[in-house]
């Protein structure tokens, strides 16, 4: 085994296989056989448990939830790699066409970074790309179409499985990445694992559509290249900590210093001329030594999907981690049966870790207060 320790990571060279998306659990769901998990989603529990009653499980909350998917699932540019044609939208175009001449590369990186926080992004770093995070194949959406329509088929179960496994290559010249962060409410999330926080988690989705949908348009307007991503097209927790944005933890998330794991993430790719930001080591090898000692997120999981491990390793729970890493590797198998019984995701592992800097845990019913 050959080891690369080029901090923040220490990977398996020899063995480092680009991830492919179809091996992410909510597409796995769709053609692995041998999961408990085969075909089924949130749908699947809803039913039962608006019927039984619990806080924060009635038809509110999960109209809640629903409602919150509703930029990111139904708008169709959300997550475009270019726009069809220049559009004048009472402005012209003709100023748009040639590339904006960058005179002050530290001074544009910032209105850059200013844009971005301006459309809604919570933190903003810029990385260098890193082909390793980029997947090796992954689902490519038709142009022009949401999120819904282009899954309907595969969710139905009418498409081949080869639509999961196009090869995903960036163009030429795309050798920047503006990361996102996105945060996500601080009571909804404490009210994990019930619908409320299901639903912030919805509603970061939209926040990230609407973010990169806008930022891509600003650097179209400058006459450079976007390639707006949500979970799509590259791992987004290596490019937000290669962005400086914090640090890998035991629960598997990204924690940043200012929200821990309460965000959600995603990134524009483009050619645009940018400053990469440093990577916050600091924040890293405090994550990793506070981490080895506070088992907070293992011990909130309600299916042992967290490692109880005290030092990180190499060994992969499951083909749906992205290995030869050294971390803690989350049993997203075990995650996502917990997530299909609570007909929603969970987030007990974002609630209960310091770094999310909640400050006290509310019940759904004070949710909705
Ligand atoms: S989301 Fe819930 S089930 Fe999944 S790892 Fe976190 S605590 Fe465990
Ligand atoms: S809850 Fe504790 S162990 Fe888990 S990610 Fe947060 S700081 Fe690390």
């Amino acid at each position: 085994m050959q080891i690369k320790k080029n901090m923040p990571y220490e990977i398996d060279e020899n063995s480092y296989s680009r991830f492919e998306q179809k091996n992410n659990m909510l597409y796995r769901r769709l053609w692995d056989k041998s999961l408990p998990t085969y075909g089924k989603m949130f749908e699947y529990n809803i039913d039962t448990h608006i019927s039984l009653g619990e806080d924060g499980y009635s038809r509110i909350d999960f109209a809640l939830v629903a409602a919150g998917w509703t930029v990111y699932e139904n708008f169709p540019f959300a997550f475009s790699w270019h726009r069809e044609e220049l559009m004048d939208i009472g402005y012209g175009v003709d100023w748009m066409r040639e590339k904006y001449p960058v005179k002050d590369l530290k001074t544009f990186t910032e209105k850059t970074k200013k844009a971005a926080k301006f459309y809604g992004a919570s933190l903003v770093g810029i990385a260098d790309v890193d082909e390793k995070w980029i997947y090796k194949t992954g689902f490519v959406r038709p142009a022009s179409t949401s999120e819904a329509d282009s899954k309907e088929a595969i969710r139905k179960g009418n498409a081949s499985n080869s639509i999961l496994e196009t090869p995903v290559n960036l163009p030429e010249g795309i050798d920047k990445v503006i990361v996102m962060a996105i945060e996500m409410d601080e009571i909804a999330i404490s009210t994990a694992p019930a619908q409320p926080a299901s639903a912030a988690a919805a509603l970061g989705y939209s926040k990230m559509a609407f973010t990169i949908a806008c930022l891509g348009e600003f650097i179209r307007n400058l006459g450079y290249r976007a390639i707006q991503c949500g979970n799509d097209t590259a791992l987004s927790i290596p490019l937000a900590i290669d962005a400086g944005l914090g640090a890998l933890g035991r629960n598997g998330l990204l924690l940043t210093p200012e929200y821990g794991p309460r965000v959600r993430i995603c990134k524009v790719f483009t050619d645009l001329p940018l400053i990469a930001d440093d990577i916050n080591l600091r924040f890293i090898k405090k994550v990793e030594k506070f981490c080895k000692t506070c088992y907070k997120c293992a011990e909130a999981c309600e299916t042992d999907a967290i490692t109880k491990e005290i030092d990180p390793t190499f060994e992969p729970a499951t083909i749906s981690n992205n290995s030869c890493v050294k971390k803690y590797y989350v049993d997203v198998e075990r995650c996502f049966e917990y997530w299909i019984e609570n007909s929603g995701d969970c987030g007990n592992c974002i609630a209960v870790c310091p770094f999310s800097k909640i400050k006290s845990i509310s019940t759904p019913s004070e949710f909705w207060k």
